[in-house]
Formats: structure tokens, C-alpha cells, sequence
């Protein structure tokens, strides 16, 4: 894939880039080890200076950031304004917490008397430089929800970007350095992804992080694994949204509509496959087609539009041909299955918000995932059914369920496959919370204290009795 801009709203395309050569290549790596060398020994108080610097930055430059994002990849400018807000909240949130977050944990005496020890404790040391390998979707988020923890951990950082959203790859280096971060602790490379072996191969490179599809994943574990490095991968979902009797069924539906179509569908927590118990089937879906049809799909730029674009016109090929295979296998479509009429919509990668119902296993819909505004609807008779259908996918990154029910929640919680459950709303992340899943969807966390240790040497310190 070329380095360029290409905006999804109209295909054209805006800016292309040269890809890195081998010796810029190695000038980077090189400068970033040497930025580790003395970087590692910075304090708390000094990288959360440059963070929140960085993040005064980017609330100052919102609305530029978030234009940019949106002429790269075709999120709405009102999700794209969000998406900088709250990468400047969760900048501030690391750099006020991180000094708790690794602070000397001591180990309790009891628990190591017969090792001899005076005292133990656990030190969370740096790792080195990191490498990202970083998706489209969320542009500033998925890279600073990465690299906020990782800096303010004392490690250096090089990204390697998706190949169409160069320019705001470009402006993140940016705004770290006018932060105050010194030169190499944070780098982007301007590199096709068949350019990453060689960099994750290299010494300097202490380990690695990957969010994107579950073949990138594979491919960069893989190497990671036979250079015995550490990495941590956020892969695809297709989420369950199990909707029980209890619920409050109109709002249930209002928020799965925003859950689905949450970055024009092309989220990995967005929830995709929606598991409705039989008694309150009707109701829902009645709701939520209603509601779906009537979101306004156009020009991400303007302030009433529900669904942009997709980002890519590979993206949205994909996306068409499993509702294609779906309904060549007898689902029923219940709205939209088709680009839009418009004739201004006409260059752009655009789809109608779609859902399909009697999905059934033949179908690939059924285990694969919808990456743009397609939804599944499903009718169960009862709770060990929805839990069997939520389950019966590759993925398990996060979950969503409806019900009032104590006893249904702790039944969810224990047998949902998940990386986290999300009951009476819909799944967000949070810097205080763990992000991650099980499964295909990878392994690791990011955020929270989980996160932010994964890129650590947690090093045990034992000092004899005397
Ligand atoms: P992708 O094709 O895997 O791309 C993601 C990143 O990996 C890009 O930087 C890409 O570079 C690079 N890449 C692709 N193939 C590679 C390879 N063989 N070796 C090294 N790097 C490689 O993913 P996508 O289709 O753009 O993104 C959508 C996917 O990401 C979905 O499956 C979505 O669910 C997942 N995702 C997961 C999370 C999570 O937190 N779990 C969050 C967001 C998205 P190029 O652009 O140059 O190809």
C-alpha cells in the first residue's frame, strides 16, 4: 500500500509520501536508542511535564488535528474532535498517575520469610524502544493510548503507522516534541508494512506492540517470537450485544445503533452482532432497523452527518461481499445492502447502515468480522443460548449485555469469552480500565495499571538479612 492521503469522501488523492530508505531507517533506530540511553533515567515529574505540554497542544490545535483525521480516514469531524479531547484527557491521566501506577511495590514479608530476605520488592524498570505498528481507525487514539503509558514508563517509542493516514502519524511526532519530549523518544517511520521485519529484527528494538487485523497480528508475533520479544496485539472483534427481557428495550436500541455505526462500523469494539431473547425480539428490532435506517449517511465534514465513508475502497469491497455472501445464503435484509443513491455520494467509499437478520453458521457474517455499518440480528429462546451464540466466534475482545437481573450479570461476567462485559450500555475505553482481549483478538492490555506495566521489566530487587 502507497503512502498517501486519499480522502474516502471523494477518492482523491491529496498527498503521497516517499517511504523511509534503509538509512533513515537505521538513523531513527539509532537515534532512538541513544534517546533511551539517557531518557530511562528521567524522572516521573519531567515526562509528565512534556505530556501535559503535548496535551495543552493538542486541545489548543482540536479542530486542525481533527480535520486532519477526518481527510485521511472519513470519521466524522464531531467523532474526530472527540477522539483529540480524549487523547488529551488520557495524556493527563498517565502523567498524574504513572508515579503510583510504578511505584516500588514491596513484596509482603510474610509471603518471602524463608528466602532469606530482609526486604523485597518489585522495581518496574523501562524496556527500551517499542515499536507500534498502529491502524487507521482511531488515528491519534490507538497511538496515544499506546505511547502515553510507554513514555511516561521511560521508554522510547517508533511508530509505524497505516500507510493512509501519514500526515497525522506525521503531526502526533509533532506535538510530543513541541510537548518537550527530547529528539528520538518518539518517532514516526514513514514505512510500507513489509518494511517491519527488518526493524523488529534489529537488537535496538526491545519489543513490540500491534493493533490491526488478525493477519498483521500474526505475522509480527511471529517474528517477535523468534527474536524472543516481547509484544502485546489488539486484533479484530465482532462483539455480541445481548439484549434479555429486563432491559429498558427502546434505549437498548438506541444505543446499538451507536454502538454499531460508532466511527462509520469500523471499530473493534464496536458491537456487531446483535443477540436478542425471543420475548423482547419484535420490539427491538423494530427499534433498531427504524432507528439504523434513518441515520443520515454523507460528507463527514458537516456537522449533521451519522456515517461517513469507509475508509478505503478495499474496505468497503470486503465489507460488501460478506453481505453479499449473506444473502446469497438466505439472510434477510432488513435495511440498506446497498451504497447510497446519491449522486455527491457517488466517488466516495460509502455504505447504507445495514442489518441482516436469519443469520445462520453458513454464513461468513456469522464468525467473521463486519468492519464498516453492517449488523447481525439474532432470536434466542433463552440465556444459555445467547451466551452460546455470543460466544461462537473466533474473537473476544469485549462484550456488551442488557439485563436488570443480578443473577443474569455474574452468569454473563463468568461465561461470556471476553476481554471485558459491558452491561446496560455500550463498550468505551477508559484509561482506568484494562483494554484488551482473549482469542483471536489478541493478548495483553493497554491502559490502566495493566497496561502500562506490559512494557516493563518488573524486576525483582532482594536484599539478604544481615
Ligand atoms: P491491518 O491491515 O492489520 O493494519 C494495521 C497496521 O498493521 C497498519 O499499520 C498496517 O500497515 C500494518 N500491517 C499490515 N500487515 C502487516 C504485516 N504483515 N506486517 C506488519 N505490519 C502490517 O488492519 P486494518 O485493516 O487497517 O485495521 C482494521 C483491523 O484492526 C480490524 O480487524 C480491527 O478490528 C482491528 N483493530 C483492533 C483494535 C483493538 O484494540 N483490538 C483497535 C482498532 C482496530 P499498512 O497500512 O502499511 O498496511
Amino acid at each position: 500500500m502507497s503512502i498517501a492521503t486519499v480522502n474516502p469522501a471523494t477518492g482523491e488523492t491529496l498527498r503521497t509520501f516517499d517511504p523511509f530508505g534503509p538509512e533513515k531507517v537505521e538513523a531513527a533506530l539509532s537515534l532512538s536508542a541513544e534517546a533511551f540511553r539517557t531518557y530511562r533515567t528521567t524522572s516521573f515529574e519531567t515526562r509528565a511535564g512534556y505530556l501535559n505540554r503535548a496535551a495543552d497542544l493538542l486541545d489548543a490545535e482540536r479542530d486542525d488535528a481533527a480535520r486532519l483525521m477526518t481527510t485521511e480516514m472519513g470519521k466524522t469531524l464531531v467523532a474526530a474532535r472527540a477522539e483529540a479531547a480524549k487523547c488529551a484527557k488520557a495524556m493527563r491521566w498517565f502523567a498524574a498517575r504513572t508515579q503510583r501506577l510504578l511505584a516500588d511495590e514491596p513484596v509482603a514479608p510474610d509471603d518471602v520469610k524463608d528466602s532469606g530476605a530482609a526486604e523485597a520488592y518489585i522495581r518496574y524498570r523501562p524496556l527500551g524502544t517499542v515499536l507500534a505498528v498502529m491502524p487507521w481507525n482511531f488515528p491519534l487514539w490507538q497511538v496515544v493510548r499506546f505511547a502515553a503509558p510507554a513514555l511516561m514508563a521511560g521508554n522510547t517509542a517508533l511508530l509505524k503507522h497505516a500507510s493512509n493516514v501519514p500526515q497525522t502519524a506525521l503531526y502526533l511526532e509533532d506535538v510530543l516534541r513541541r510537548g518537550g519530549f527530547p529528539e528520538g523518544v518518539f518517532q514516526t517511520l514513514l514505512i510500507e508494512s513489509g518494511a517491519v521485519e527488518a526493524v523488529l529484527r534489529d537488537p535496538r528494538v526491545a519489543a513490540a506492540t500491534l493493533t490491526g487485523s488478525e493477519p498483521a497480528g500474526r505475522s509480527v508475533a511471529s517474528i517477535a517470537g523468534d527474536e524472543v520479544k516481547k509484544t502485546v496485539l489488539e486484533l479484530g472483534g465482532s462483539d455480541p450485544f445481548v439484549v434479555l427481557p429486563s432491559a429498558d428495550i427502546e434505549r437498548a436500541a438506541a444505543v446499538a445503533v451507536t454502538a454499531r455505526v460508532q466511527n462509520n462500523g469500523q471499530s473493534c469494539i464496536a458491537a456487531k452482532r446483535f443477540i436478542v431473547h425471543t420475548d423482547v425480539y419484535d420490539e427491538f428490532a423494530e427499534h433498531f432497523v427504524r432507528r439504523m435506517a434513518a441515520l443520515r449517511v454523507g460528507d463527514p465534514m458537516e456537522e449533521p452527518t451519522d456515517v461517513g465513508p469507509l475508509s478505503t475502497e478495499r474496505g468497503r469491497a470486503d465489507l460488501e461481499a460478506l453481505v453479499e455472501d449473506a444473502v446469497a445464503v438466505g439472510a434477510a435484509v432488513l435495511c440498506g445492502g446497498r451504497r447510497p443513491a446519491a449522486p455527491e455520494l457517488k466517488s466516495g467509499w460509502f455504505y447504507e447502515p445495514t442489518v441482516l437478520a436469519e443469520v445462520t453458521a453458513k454464513m461468513r457474517i456469522h464468525r467473521e468480522e463486519a468492519f464498516g455499518p453492517v449488523a447481525t440480528l439474532y432470536r434466542v429462546a433463552d440465556l444459555d443460548e445467547a451466551i452460546a451464540v455470543a460466544n461462537d466466534v473466533p474473537f473476544g475482545l469485549s462484550s456488551n449485555a442488557w439485563t436488570r437481573d443480578a443473577g443474569e450479570r455474574e452468569r454473563l461476567v463468568r461465561d461470556l469469552q471476553a476481554g471485558g462485559v459491558f452491561f446496560n450500555g455500550m463498550t468505551a475505553s477508559h484509561p482506568g480500565m484494562p483494554f484488551g482481549g482473549v482469542k483471536r483478538s489478541g493478548y495483553g492490555r493497554e491502559l490502566s495499571h495493566l497496561g502500562i506495566r506490559e512494557f516493563c521489566n518488573a524486576t525483582t530487587v532482594w536484599i539478604a538479612a544481615d
